[in-house]
Order: C-alpha cells, then sequence, then structure tokens
C-alpha cells in the first residue's frame, strides 16, 4: 500500500514552509517584528467597513476587482488591462510562480532577500539562482550578475527586505535592458523610499510592479495587494488565478484606502522621520547601520551579535526579528514602531548596549 509520503510531491515533501514572523501573546509587547505599520488605518477606511453593505455578502465578489483596478490605473497612467490584484502580494507570488518558474525556468533572486521566494521556487521546482550582494548589501557585483543568463524570472526586492536599503534606479534599468526573462520588482516598501520602479513597469514589457497594502496602507490584516505590468504578462496571471481571489470586503477597503493616499503619505513620513531619528541613535552607540528606504532598520549591535542582542530585547517584551543565516547572523531586523514603542526600544537597548 502507498504511504501519504509516496503520494507527496518529492519536492514539496524534502521542502521546509515558510516561517512567518512570531505573533505571540506576550503582555505589553513592543512588537517590532514583522514590519506592520506602527499606525492604524484611517478613518475613510472605518467609513468604509461602516457602510459596507453586508447584505451583499451572498454574491460572489468582482472576481478581477475592477473598482480598484481602474482607480490604480488612473493614477499610475497605465489602463485597467496593465494591473492585477491579489489576495496580498503573496498571492501574487504565488501566480507568478506558478506562471512563470518551473523545472525548465529558473527562478533568480538577491541574497540575502525575502525568504517566501525560495519556497515558492521549491513548489514549482524550479531551480534557484542566488545574486550575493555585495559585503555591505548594495546590488550584486557585475560578475555574479553573468548568472541571470540562466534564469527566467528575477525577483528585485526595492527596497529590499531585510536589509532596507533600495538599489540605484539607474542599476534597474539596466538589469531591464540586459536580462531576456521577466523581472519582477517587489516593491513592499516603496512608499518608505526616495524613487521607485513603477515609471520602468510602463516601459519594459517584461517587467511586473507589485505592492502590497500590509505596510504602508496599515492594512496587513486585510490582505491585499496589486501587481502593474504590460497586458501580455497580466493576461497569463490572470489565467490561473483562484477565480474569487479578493474578496469583496477586502475590495471595498483597499480602494477607500487607496483613495486616501494623504493619509498614507502622512504615515509614511512620520515612520520616515523616526527611522531617521532611530539610525542616528544607534549609529551614536556604536551600531551599524544599514542606510533605509523602508519602514524598518538592519542593524548591528557593537559587539556584532545579532542573537544576543535579540534575545535580550525579546527578555524585555520587545520583539525583533533576527535571521540565522551566515550573511546575516550579525544583524537584527528592527520594524518602526510609533513614539512610544521607538522609545521602549532604546530603552531596553540601553540595558544591553549601556550608551557611549
Ligand atoms: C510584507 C512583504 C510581502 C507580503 O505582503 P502581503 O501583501 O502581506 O502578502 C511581500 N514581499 C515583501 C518583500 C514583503 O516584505
Amino acid at each position: 500500500m502507498k504511504t501519504i509520503d509516496d503520494c507527496v510531491r518529492k519536492n514539496i515533501a524534502s521542502m521546509q514552509g515558510y516561517t512567518p514572523g512570531e505573533q505571540p501573546k506576550i503582555p505589553d509587547l513592543v512588537k517590532l517584528n514583522t514590519n506592520e505599520n506602527a499606525y492604524p488605518p484611517s478613518d475613510t477606511v472605518c467609513e468604509a467597513l461602516r457602510t459596507f453593505d453586508w447584505k451583499t455578502l451572498n454574491r460572489y465578489p468582482d472576481p478581477t476587482a475592477d473598482a480598484f483596478r481602474d482607480e490604480a490605473a488612473k493614477r499610475f497612467g497605465v489602463k485597467r488591462e496593465n494591473v492585477i490584484a491579489g489576495n496580498g502580494s503573496d498571492d501574487l507570488l504565488t501566480m507568478i510562480f506558478r506562471t512563470f518558474a518551473d523545472e525548465t525556468r529558473k527562478t533568480a533572486f538577491l541574497d540575502p532577500t525575502y525568504s517566501l521566494y525560495e519556497v515558492l521556487a521549491k513548489m514549482q521546482d524550479s531551480p534557484v539562482i542566488k545574486l550575493e550582494l555585495a559585503e555591505d548589501f548594495s546590488f550584486p557585483s557585475d560578475a555574479e550578475l553573468e548568472k541571470l543568463k540562466d534564469a527566467n524570472l528575477l525577483i528585485i526586492t526595492r527596497p529590499n527586505a531585510p536589509t532596507g536599503n533600495a538599489f540605484p534606479l539607474a542599476k534597474m534599468e539596466d538589469v531591464l535592458r540586459n536580462f531576456d526573462g521577466i523581472t519582477v520588482f517587489d516593491e513592499a516598501y516603496a512608499d518608505f523610499a526616495d524613487d521607485n520602479c513603477m515609471e520602468l513597469a510602463g516601459r519594459y514589457e517584461k517587467a511586473l510592479v507589485m505592492r502590497t497594502f500590509s505596510k504602508s496602507y496599515s492594512l496587513a490584516g486585510l490582505r491585499f495587494g496589486y501587481a502593474v505590468g504590460s497586458a501580455a504578462v497580466i493576461d497569463e496571471l490572470m489565467k490561473l488565478k483562484d477565480s474569487y481571489n479578493v474578496d469583496k470586503l477586502a475590495q471595498a477597503v483597499a480602494l477607500a484606502a487607496f483613495r486616501d493616499e494623504e493619509n498614507m503619505r502622512k504615515n509614511a513620513a512620520r515612520i520616515r522621520s523616526t527611522r531617521e531619528f532611530l539610525s542616528g541613535e544607534f549609529a551614536r552607540r556604536g551600531f551599524a547601520v544599514v542606510p533605509s528606504q523602508s519602514n524598518f532598520l538592519f542593524v548591528s549591535p557593537p559587539d556584532r551579535n545579532g542573537k544576543h542582542y535579540f534575545e535580550k530585547l525579546r527578555e524585555q517584551a520587545v520583539l525583533v526579528r533576527y535571521f540565522p543565516a551566515e550573511r546575516t547572523a550579525e544583524f537584527v531586523r528592527i520594524t518602526i514602531g510609533d513614539d512610544r514603542e521607538t522609545a521602549r526600544l532604546l530603552e531596553a537597548t540601553g540595558n544591553i548596549y549601556p550608551e557611549p
């Protein structure tokens, strides 16, 4: 008789699932580990929820979220056919991997970067090409980029996670000119950055830009993301997405949040300002700080022991993220919090590494 193991696809049996950041129930926890927004969503979002016509929930949602697509198309100067909505950008990534990655179509991404890509590549049995970031986490060298000639799908996280830095736009365009496959810019943190790749998505047929409402729009709990690209690429993704991948409530709330861009910008500006203050504080205290364009900092404590700093913070109910891999072990990733959380973080840090 066949065992369950015999029935499971080999690549699935041998892979590790994605490990999400912890969501623990520690009293009075300062939660700076999963890059959620420090501030709640706007009153406009509250209003959209309050006035949502719950009686319509007996009917399926618009399968393609066209009201949102039209609004996004207007904002970015493209057409509806250039936009696709997803149940968070993780859903878009799943569509992208299903469409462009398999046993012969290899996937390339940065190292270190968002660890979900590797999980999705394994699901597709797609060989992975890792492009090592330079010593200071800047963009991979030209020699490293040579590896791209074997790739079919390239994902560039910009700003990158967990490092937080962005790569020069001119470099991004170089890549688009030279790389022959599909290039995806995962711009989960673009609203905290000085610039973004949206304009490139309009000019290069094989480029795709992904955004999420989980970070800058304070809606990680809702699940909504979208991608912008050529109609030819979007059409392929449409074929294999779940029919009703974005629920009716998420469509209504995301649309309301998107229309209230001003509130998002206001919160992003506050977060950027806290980020600059905190970067200075860490530098003053002898930490190495990667220049951040995102809503988090990647810092290495004076003893360069990321694990120690992570554990000692956790003992004081301050939760950050530690990545044990070789390249990241000297660092921790810290989400930018509100003023109270920032004060708690600095106080707890001072108890571990006394101020100079
Ligand atoms: C948070 C994050 C995502 C996931 O976004 P969701 O819309 O919440 O699924 C994707 N990519 C990167 C780089 C992220 O940091």
